[in-house]
């Protein structure tokens, strides 16, 4: 029996990477709901289980679109060193110093969160409420994504540095083991951003400059244990799953000092913001008789083929796990 066991669990079952996990993606948007001003909320709290389920469509898209992954990440460091200033934050700009290309495979993540922000200001003002809950879900995602430091560094799952796994260590196993026991998410109101490229650039700079810490925590986390207590296998829906450890986990949390504790109440106090701020820029429309319709036939459609593809699991494209 107990041989059984061990050759079930040496199966090694594998579970794709996803930027910040889907659970965290979720919680994200979920918390931001309850920053926002009452005019807002009475549309927002009455929808939160869609921007809550379609915070990961954004991951799920990478399964149907070549040019999505771009949207999820900068490998910064490829433009030189801190503060990046070869690197123009005007996308025209960068586009004319380094091409369309270029910038489409080191990643895009600040200009596309300016570009949802546009399209989902565009939807407040024509009061579409499916366009303004589908751009609140997707621009949750985006955001939180530019937080997260290996998503702003090339060795973003430690594959330069022997640290493989890493990517998903810090975004998703930590999260999901601490975030809904032990971490605190009341993060007061949501604020109006005057400057959104502004504050989503000083937000992608601020993960560039926690890689290194990400990266030597894990190092020196796995100095201090012992190979046989580093992972341990766990049941996950149903099957045995190898995981890091809870106590590796733990470890590994205490050195970076609750980072992603606190990088998570970032992203829910910007996901937050960025709602504010295009309901503002819109004019502040009444949300009051906007009701969610049901989905369009071509909108259920498009989510239906969003989630076959994700089941096939090929990612097209950038890939956290890579
Ligand atoms: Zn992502």
């Amino acid at each position: 029996m107990k041989k059984g066991i061990l050759c079930f669990a040496g199966l090694l079952i594998y579970i794709r990477v996803f930027c910040w996990g889907f659970y965290m993606h979720e919680q994200i948007n979920y918390h931001a709901v309850f920053l926002l001003p009452p005019q807002m909320m009475i549309l927002y709290k009455q929808n939160i289980g869609f921007l809550t389920e379609h915070a990961v469509d954004p991951d799920k898209r990478r399964y149907v679109a070549a040019s999505e992954g771009a949207h999820h990440f900068m490998d910064i460091d490829h433009y030189g060193i801190s503060p990046f200033r070869d690197l123009p934050r005007s996308y025209k700009a960068a586009v004319d110093k380094f091409s369309a290309d270029t910038l489409q495979a080191y990643g895009i993540v600040p200009w596309w969160i300016q570009t949802m922000l546009n399209r989902l200001t565009k939807a407040f003002r024509e009061k579409d409420c499916r366009l303004i809950l589908k751009y609140s879900a997707e621009i949750g995602h985006y955001i939180a994504d530019a937080h997260v430091p290996l998503h702003a560094c090339s060795n973003h799952n430690g594959q330069f540095t022997n640290q493989l796994g890493i990517h998903a260590f810090w975004e998703s196993r930590i999260p999901e083991l601490f975030a809904a026991k032990e971490w605190d998410f009341f993060i007061g109101k949501a604020v109006y951003i005057p400057d959104p490229g502004a504050f989503i650039w000083a937000r992608l700079l601020e993960s560039a400059a926690a890689a290194d810490t990400v990266l030597r925590c894990e190092r020196e986390a796995n100095a201090h244990i012992r190979t046989d207590q580093k992972y341990a296998f766990e049941e996950r829906k149903g099957m045995l799953v190898r995981q890091y450890s809870t106590a590796y986990a733990r470890l590994y949390n205490e050195k970076l000092n609750d980072m992603v504790e606190r990088r998570m109440r970032q992203s829910i106090f910007a996901v937050a913001s960025f709602w504010y701020t295009a309901w503002v820029n819109a004019g502040q429309p009444s949300l009051d008789r906007l009701a969610h319709d049901s989905l369009t036939l071509a909108e259920q459609h498009e989510y239906k083929i969003l989630n076959l593809e994700w089941k096939k699991g090929k990612v097209i494209g950038w890939d956290c796990d890579q």
